[in-house]
């Protein structure tokens, strides 16, 4: 039981190493292919458990977004931000991520070119446009 904890949390910690570096780490699964987020324990189309990791360029194109003026708490020197989902560019999967200074949708239209530039303990990815 401690050791698969132990498993889990560096693979977080992998994760957000590269989220700081600009990439997104996915797994692969390592009999079909299939690319999923480093979250998910079985293949969601074969349900194999084996899995390589595979950084990818952390840029993409918005998909959809939730603009929130209350700002979660370490952010409080930003306005407005949105919460955004984007569609990596180098494959098919859809990331969220925290988006800082956003508070109309003019400032965020759909399809916006978006990258990662950080990681926050508690919030997760942080994006940038580009
Ligand atoms: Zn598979």
């Amino acid at each position: 039981m401690s050791k698969l904890k132990s498993t889990k949390q560096s693979t977080r910690e992998l994760f957000i190493e590269h989220a700081k570096k600009g990439d997104i780490l996915l797994n692969q699964c390592i009999k079909c292919s299939n690319i999923m987020l480093e979250t998910v324990y079985y293949c969601d189309k074969c349900f194999s458990n084996s899995f390589r990791q595979v950084p990818y360029i952390g840029k993409g194109r918005v998909v959809t977004y939730t603009i929130q003026s209350v700002v979660p708490e370490g952010f409080e020197d930003v306005n407005s931000y949105a919460w955004v989902i984007f569609k990596l560019d180098d494959c098919d999967m859809n990331v969220s991520g925290f988006l800082p200074g956003i508070s109309t949708p003019a400032d965020l239209p759909l399809g916006s070119k978006i990258k990662v530039v950080d990681f926050h303990d508690k919030h997760g990815l942080i994006l940038q446009k580009y």
